[in-house]
């Protein structure tokens, strides 16, 4: 790849671990949030993350790795350099269509445009631009340093050479891609979230505790977490606008949030990154 700069749009949970992936993989990385507290927020939380990978021996130098890392809450240090960006903001189409729009006025044309949807609409973040062709989902799982797969989304007018440019960054990133068409949720939520929202409404409903659920799913069906703890992990305030956004595009309840997850979004009760989901995440 030409430059190893890549820019990130969001420094949250997603954002910042996309910068650290990048990091360790040798990439310039730019993150930028809308202000000072959550970039420094962000980053504190990408050097703890990469002082611990080198109590593990993940990494050999965890400040040479940090220190390709900028924070900023300007966009134009963004652009300025970055030859690929990586959107990750909240799951909102308004939101991430006015951040494609001003990406796509201030970058070079052949800059990638990448969002890390979970599941809204390529095409429709991607018409907000005048390059739609250089727009794509890229799709990155919780937390990237560990998540193998990489989800790579062609919208309805992404060209084969921005195809060819996040394959290229994939495996610049040693990640295992697929290629899924624009259809809401893609291949992965599209099925993650009917069993996050079925487990949620199972604990509503008293059918069991949520330990006994991800037990259920982790010793019964070997999945290596069950679907409570994943859902703690990703965030429900997240999980919450992907399930309510599949809900009405697919027409199926299935992925409707139950009133249980939806009160625990009200509360603050978000899972890991708030403290509290359904389980404890407190320090000790
Ligand atoms: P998050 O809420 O943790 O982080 C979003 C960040 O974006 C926040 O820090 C917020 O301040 C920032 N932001 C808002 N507006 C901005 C703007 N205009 N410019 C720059 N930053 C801005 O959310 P997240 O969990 O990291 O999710 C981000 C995206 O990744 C969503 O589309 C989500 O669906 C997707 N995703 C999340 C997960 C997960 O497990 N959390 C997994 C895969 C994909």
């Amino acid at each position: 790849m030409a430059s190893r700069v890549i820019g990130v749009i969001g420094a949250g949970t997603m954002g910042t671990g996309i910068a650290q992936l990048a990091a360790q993989q040798g990439f310039d990385a730019i993150v930028r949030d809308v202000d000072e507290e959550l970039v420094s927020d962000g980053l504190d939380r990408l050097r703890n993350d990469l002082a611990e990978a080198e109590e593990r021996d993940i990494v050999d130098d965890a400040d040479t790795v940090f220190d390709r890392v900028t924070g900023t809450t300007d966009l134009d240090d963004v652009v300025e350099r970055a030859t690929f960006v990586v959107e990750a903001v909240p799951e909102d189409t308004d939101l991430k269509r006015t951040i494609f729009e001003e990406l796509d006025a201030k970058t070079d044309p052949d800059v990638v445009l990448g969002s890390n949807t979970s599941s809204l609409s390529i095409t429709e973040i991607a018409s907000a631009t005048e390059h739609p062709e250089r727009v794509i989902g890229t799709h990155f799982f919780n937390p990237p340093v560990k998540m193998k797969l990489l989800e790579l989304v062609t919208g309805h007018h992404t060209s084969d050479e921005t195809l060819a440019r996040a394959e290229e960054l994939a495996e610049a990133l040693g990640r295992e891609h697929i290629v899924v068409d624009d259809f809401p949720g893609f291949a992965t939520s599209r099925l993650g979230l009917v069993l996050g929202m079925e487990a949620a409404r199972m604990v509503q409903e008293g059918v069991a505790s949520a330990e006994d659920i991800d037990t259920a799913m982790e010793l019964g069906y070997n999945h290596p977490m069950g679907p409570l703890k994943l859902g703690d992990h990703n965030g429900w305030d997240t999980r919450v606008k992907v399930g309510e956004y599949m809900a009405e595009e697919l027409g199926s309840d299935a992925y409707r949030p139950p009133q249980l997850v939806k009160q625990m979004v009200r509360a603050g009760d978000y899972g890991v990154k708030s403290g509290r989901g359904f389980y404890d995440w407190d320090e000790d």
